[in-house]
């Protein structure tokens, strides 16, 4: 089975890593516009520890959007051990695809400040807002369950945050939206600090295709046996990740790859398939939406050679 996998990952990073000249690494952040456009690494872990991997794996990156999947986590695990959180928390943010870019600010508006789903920016600053509501310094709490989920400790890449902070005007506006229609309750900077935070989470693809096993694992985290979510709660993650976890390109996805997904700007995008494997791509050329270019060919091929589905 090793050296099958390992067979198979060295076709899919031969057919997909070329592709990524087709793409753009994202401009608006510094660190990341200045990524090597060729770096490549795909990890996939199965869930008894089995790690099959293939280029720049051990190479890492602030986590960007991939870092809202967490922050939800921790948002439903509040939802559990305090009353009312639930409720605040799904009336305060949909469970429906944007079908819209990441950080739109057009839907907010018709939508009266409740955002789509929280795999997009609003709907994060809205997790994050409740996370405030309920939890002590909610962005290190991101950080010590990535941590925890990875084996690894996770470190901040302050560059990264102080450089997302900078280019923050639209998620500040997005704040600003949701907080003119009461959906905010604390102030807007507190909230994109809380955000930025967590965005410049740095890891690896193989420490991220580690941390996000758990989701295929009925909840539970396959290294350390802990109960992380629900199976209920790890089934409705995986279905906000396959619906919205790639922006106006979830269909696609959903088309193409057929497992949940969620990708993040720097050009990493993890996915799940479950009761198998725990998976991260990185190439940091992007397409329209903002998701990585090579990394979507790379799942896909990932997912034909192996039929993977979880749909
Ligand atoms: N921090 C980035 C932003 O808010 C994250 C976006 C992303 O990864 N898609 O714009």
């Amino acid at each position: 089975m090793k050296h099958d996998l390992d067979d198979v990952l060295a076709e899919v990073a031969d057919v997909a890593r070329p592709r990524a000249a087709e793409g753009r690494v994202t401009s608006y952040i510094e660190a990341h516009a200045n990524a090597d456009p060729n770096s490549f690494g795909l990890a996939v872990i199965d869930m008894d520890g089995g790690e099959y991997v293939t280029g720049e794996v051990d190479e890492p990156f602030a986590i960007q959007s991939i870092s809202k999947v967490f922050s939800l986590v921790l948002a439903m695990q509040t939802a559990d051990e305090a009353e009312g959180v639930d409720k605040e928390l799904w009336s305060r943010v949909g469970v429906e695809p944007s079908g819209d870019p990441f950080n739109s600010l057009v839907q907010l508006e018709h939508e009266e400040g409740r955002p789509r789903n929280p795999m997009i920016n609003a709907g994060a600053l809205i997790v994050d807002d409740v996370l405030l509501n309920h939890r002590e310094e909610p962005p290190q709490a991101v950080i010590g369950l990535l941590s925890e989920l990875a084996g690894d400790q996770v470190h901040l890449d302050e560059i990264v945050r102080d450089q997302t902070a900078e280019e923050a005007a639209r998620n500040r506006a997005i704040a600003n939206l949701m907080a003119s229609f009461g959906n905010l309750s604390h102030d807007v900077e507190q909230v994109l600090d809380a955000y930025v935070h967590q965005c410049a989470a740095a890891m690896t693809p193989r420490q991220l295709a580690r941390a996000v096993r758990f989701l295929g694992n009925d909840g539970v985290d396959p290294a350390s046996g802990r109960q992380v979510l629900r199976a209920e709660q790890a089934r409705r993650v995986a279905a906000l990740m396959i619906t919205c976890g790639t922006y106006d390109s979830a269909g696609q996805f959903a088309f193409d790859v057929g497992f949940p997904c969620k990708s993040g700007v720097s050009g990493a995008i993890v996915g799940v398939v479950r009761h198998r494997f725990g998976v991260c791509v990185w190439s940091p050329p992007l397409e329209e939406s903002g998701n990585s270019l090579a990394g979507h060919v790379a799942l896909h091929e990932l997912a034909e050679r192996l039929d993977l589905w979880s749909i």
